[in-house]
């Protein structure tokens, strides 16, 4: 959704919805977003709220594993100045901070950024998660390989022992 700065910065706008979008092993989806716009002396001030739920595969086992969130975050929008620089694009700065270029304000590029910056950097499926045999690729969750009887023979006898 394409919403115009200058009208933002004339008085309040409020826009809600869903968005889905994928960012690297991440599919996400927006379930409900709430974007309060309110115009500053300096610009447009933008308050967002969101519930988001996200799918990726597990670090170690790779199953598909579930995650979810609900956060709330600011975003002070700024119009960028002709001459400062050439760069195109909106720009973050890290600091909430937008610099808005011919007046666009993207929301669901907004929205895709604000998400991303709650994601985890890797899942996993559980704390107890066993992962993938490195020898054989089998799923060590859902039941042992083969390759452990090929391991250290005092391992073996070990187990001989506890077996008797
Ligand atoms: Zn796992
Ligand atoms: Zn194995």
């Amino acid at each position: 959704m394409k919403l115009s700065y200058k009208e933002l910065s004339r008085e309040n706008a409020s826009f809600e919805g869903t968005h889905s979008f994928t960012e690297g092993d991440f599919s996400v989806e927006v379930k409900n977003y709430q974007a309060d716009f309110v115009p500053t002396d300096a610009g447009v001030y933008l308050d967002l709220r969101f519930d988001y739920e996200f799918k990726a595969p597990c670090d170690k086992c790779i199953a598909e594993t579930t995650g979810f969130g609900s956060e709330r975050s600011g975003v002070q929008f700024l119009e960028q100045l002709k001459d400062v620089s050439s760069e195109a694009e909106l720009k973050d700065d890290d600091m909430g901070t937008v610099y808005v270029e011919d007046d666009v304000i993207e929301l669901d590029d907004i929205i895709r950024q604000e998400v991303i910056f709650y994601l985890p950097l890797k899942m996993t499926c559980g704390d107890d998660c066993r992962g993938l045999c490195p020898k054989c690729g089998e799923n060590l969750n859902i039941g042992s390989c083969k390759c452990e009887q090929d391991a250290d023979p005092r391992w073996t006898a070990l187990k001989d022992i506890k077996k008797n």
